[in-house]
């Protein structure tokens, strides 16, 4: 259990995230709807764990990614990736990311994932 930062432009896909991360015995201490946002609030709230979602306006989820490794190289990263998003992908492991959740999102994996990274 963690506290996290849910980043994502849709806010559907915050809603439904937060509620399975909730039920999971997480604390959302934030939400930020693109990258650079996202980037402030990690800045200012050191969660636990951040979720970034690939596509994003402003900064999208890789550049937050390589922005919050380079300033906070113990954080713990999960990227939220959508169907056809490979290279993006390869992309985010050379950046460092932790792991990787696929949309449309599957609770029971979803929450195994996270629990694994946070620990
Ligand atoms: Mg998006």
């Amino acid at each position: 259990m963690g506290k996290i930062l849910v980043v994502d432009d849709s806010r559907t896909s915050r809603r439904i995230l937060k509620g399975i991360l909730e039920s999971a015995g997480h604390e959302i201490v934030g939400e930020a709807m693109n990258g650079e946002e996202g980037y402030q609030k990690y800045c200012d709230l050191k969660p636990d764990l951040v979720t970034l979602d690939v596509t994003m306006p402003v900064l999208d989820g890789i550049g937050a990614l390589k922005k919050i490794k380079a300033d906070f190289p113990d954080s713990k990263v999960v990227m939220v990736t959508a169907a056809g998003q490979k290279s993006k992908i390869v992309e985010a492991v050379q950046a460092g990311a932790d792991e990787f959740i696929p949309k449309p999102f599957e609770a029971e994996q979803l929450a195994q994932v996270i629990a694994k990274v946070i620990q």
